[in-house]
Order: C-alpha cells, then structure tokens, then sequence
C-alpha cells in the first residue's frame, strides 16, 4: 500500500517552476519522448503531487534516463517545465537516496 505524504510536494518544490497541477494527462510527451519514457510527467508528477513519494522513488531510472532535451516540453498544450520538474526531483532523490 502506498502511503501519502502530503509534504512532498515541499520537499519537491524548489521554486515556483514545478507547475506539475497544470497536466492534463493528453500523453503528448509521452508520444514524443525520444527515449520512450512512458512515465514522465504524467504519472511521476502526479504522484508528487499527491504525496506518494514512494512511488517517486521507485522510478529513480525513468527519472534518471530522462535527457532533459525538452522534446516534451516544447510540445505540452499546458506549458508544464518538464525539464524543470525533472530536476526538482532528481534534487530530492540526490538529498534522500544518495545522500549529496
Ligand atoms: S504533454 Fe503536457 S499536458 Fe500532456 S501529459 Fe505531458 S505534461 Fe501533461
Ligand atoms: S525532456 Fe526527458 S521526458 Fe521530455 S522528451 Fe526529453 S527525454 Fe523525454
């Protein structure tokens, strides 16, 4: 069972540009993205939003594979940072998992 932990999204949340809440689940980045990245945004950042950190961190190698090429972000309907959000979290799982 996967706990809710309604801080999270803090500990994600580096500045203002995580605007993950903006996502309409179209599935466009997940169409265009060059490394088939089937997960992002669409679910990672929805479990960050709803506090599942869990499964956040049960995906480090989707969030780590990702190329930061923006493919996806330049096509989103929604103008979600993609990029940006990926670097919130790969931020939070250096500080919790590997401890830098
Ligand atoms: S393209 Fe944008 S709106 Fe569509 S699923 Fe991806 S992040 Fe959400
Ligand atoms: S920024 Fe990441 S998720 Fe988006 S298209 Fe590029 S590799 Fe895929």
């Amino acid at each position: 069972m996967a706990l809710v932990n309604p801080s999270f999204i803090d500990e994600v949340k580096r500045s203002d540009e995580f605007n993950a809440s903006a996502c309409m689940n179209c599935g466009v980045c997940s169409a265009i993205c060059p490394m088939g990245i089937e997960l992002l945004p669409r679910k990672l950042f929805r479990y960050v939003l709803l506090g599942i950190g869990e499964k956040v961190l049960n995906n480090i190698e989707a969030i780590y594979s990702c190329l930061l090429c923006k493919m996806c972000e330049v096509n989103c309907p929604a103008k979600v940072h993609i990029a940006e959000n990926v670097r919130s979290l790969r931020y939070v799982i250096n500080k919790k998992v590997f401890k830098i």
